[in-house]
């Protein structure tokens, strides 16, 4: 029997993954987040433990990156004027991934916090899950820094599971609003690690994968799920899709334990992506989520982060989902105290006063358009028929 302890990976330290001010992905929001679970009171709830994330050893690394890389991140991470190494070749400089001090320490611990997590879920039966919401760093592959991932967390989880458990069958989902291109061509071909990521289409946003071409390739065909959504998907027609295919993919499947990677870019006011989603989608996702692994992963739930850019949103969303890894219901409220420290912050995003938007403006757009409503439902429904006709009975040859 897996107990119901719920494990939240967390330390202030995880701030110093910093690219700088000017960099979308800012530290704060992190700072912000574990500040709003606290004022909500989920940090006191009994089934909650906190965990003090370490670093990643260099060996740990090795699982999933080049000696070499790792070894020029330590060496640009001491002397960001390094000339003696080529950054730039690996993903690392003016751009994304601007390098800074102290970059490799800074990721190693966020790696660290997610080899911790996948530890306790896997062999602690007291959790049944753990959430290291500074993870989640899905663009980086073996030899190179991409989309402000300078190593890939996920891959490193995925790799020391394998690595502990030698048949392990992991299912890696993906909600981020960008491919989650890395750890789909770490495991292309490990018919293990199926890999599932729901995303704004290529044709528009970066990485510009996770077609629905995208399957897997030799052992590893069939293995890898994608669903490219078109820029504007509302809740409602995102959650029809959502519901109706990520539960009977991993019934088909069957893992031991679910990993899952919750971007909350998907935001439709998020400046880096064209999604439609409101914040209390999460909610209903989380459910979908949380009834997926009990039923069909064992009941072990591996959440990490991922992207997300107004750090006034996104707090918001984690709160929700850890409230739901909880099953705590949370009032629509913020307290005054939060709304201070968000306007401190945060000065230049509008300021919120609930802890999720009513509005559902995507789906209020569509019905004021009904050949563009037309053409999202027809085209979620072909998604949808794919999924049932191709993806899943691959699954179930395995
Ligand atoms: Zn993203």
């Amino acid at each position: 029997m897996v107990g119901n302890k719920v494990g939240l990976i967390w330390s202030n330290d995880y701030q110093r993954y910093n690219f700088g001010q000017s960099h979308p992905l800012r530290p704060q929001r992190l700072a912000l987040t574990y500040s709003l679970m606290e004022k909500l009171g989920l940090l006191d709830n009994p089934r909650l433990e906190i965990i003090s994330p370490r670093m990643c050893t260099k060996e740990e690394l090795e699982m999933v990156h080049s000696p070499k890389y790792i070894d020029i991140v330590k060496k640009i991470s001491d002397n960001p004027k390094d000339d003696s190494v080529n950054p730039f070749r690996h993903g690392l400089g003016p751009g994304d991934n601007p390098i800074f001090k102290g970059m490799y320490e800074a990721s190693a611990l966020i790696c660290g916090g997610s080899l911790i997590a996948a530890d306790k879920v896997w062999t602690n039966d007291d959790f049944n899950v753990a959430f290291n919401f500074a993870g989640g760093l899905h663009h980086a592959v073996k030899d190179k820094a991409s989309g402000f991932c300078i190593f890939n967390d996920i891959a490193v989880a995925i790799a020391y599971l394998k690595k502990i458990q030698k048949d392990i069958r992991i299912a890696y989902l993906d909600i981020d609003c960008h491919h989650g291109d890395g750890v789909q061509w770490l495991f292309y071909d490990d018919p293990d690690v199926l890999t599932i990521s729901y995303h704004e289409t290529g044709q528009f946003l970066f990485p510009g994968t996770g077609s629905i071409n995208e399957r897997g390739e030799g052992k590893g065909k069939g293995f890898s799920i994608n669903f490219p959504l078109l820029p504007g998907t509302s809740n409602r027609i995102y959650l029809n899709l959502f519901r109706k295919t990520a539960p009977k993919i991993l019934e088909a499947y069957q893992p031991d334990i679910l990993i899952s990677q919750l971007g909350v870019d998907t935001y439709f006011d998020d400046p880096l992506t064209q999604m439609g989603l409101s914040i209390q989608v999460y909610r209903d996702i989380a459910q979908t989520i949380k009834t997926s692994a009990k039923e069909y992963c064992q009941n072990k739930w591996l959440a990490l982060g991922g992207g997300g850019y107004l750090i006034s949103v996104v707090p918001r969303a984690w709160s929700l989902f850890l409230a739901k890894m909880l099953d705590v219901e949370l009032l629509n409220e913020l307290s005054q105290s939060w709304i201070e420290e968000v306007k401190e912050k945060a000065p230049n995003e509008s300021t919120p006063y609930l802890l999720w938007d009513r509005g559902d403006k995507s789906d209020v757009t569509l019905l004021a358009n009904p050949d563009v409503t037309k053409k999202m439902i027809d085209y979620t429904k072909e998604l949808i028929k794919i999924c049932d006709d191709e993806f899943i009975p691959a699954l179930i040859r395995y």
